[in-house]
């Protein structure tokens, strides 16, 4: 299988800005923001969705919103929102499942 940008990310091959990174995860700020904090949690395995998930992955779903806490604390934040698409018809366009994690919105009810 060809290998996704995430894993040349981690593979070291693509550059990107990574703000938190353990033996299961790493986390990289988006190319392309969609919010003023916009980054992408992303599972070291290259699981292709969230229905490839299955079995003992479960609990890296957990790990990874055990380091949306961190990285919450680590930046002072408030709140924030954590999100998956799923599939294509989810909006997902790299398959290699990851999380957004979004903050620093001016105004949540916009
Ligand atoms: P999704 O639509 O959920 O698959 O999101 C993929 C995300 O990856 C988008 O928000 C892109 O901006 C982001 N992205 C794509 N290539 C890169 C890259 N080289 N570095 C950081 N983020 C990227």
């Amino acid at each position: 299988m060809e290998k996704s940008i995430f894993t040349r990310i981690m593979d070291g091959e693509i550059p990107a800005k990574v703000e938190y990174e353990d033996e299961q995860v790493i986390v990289i700020h988006d190319i392309s923001p969609k919010a003023p904090v916009h980054l992408l949690i992303i599972p070291r395995k290259p699981i292709p969705t969230l229905m490839d998930v299955e079995g003992d992955d479960f609990a890296i779903l957990a790990h990874i919103h055990a380091v949306a806490q961190k990285l919450a604390q680590k930046l002072e934040l408030k709140g924030f929102r954590l999100i998956n698409n799923c599939g294509k018809e989810g909006g997902q366009e790299v398959f290699h499942i990851h999380y957004h994690f979004l903050a620093g919105f001016q105004d949540e009810s916009a």
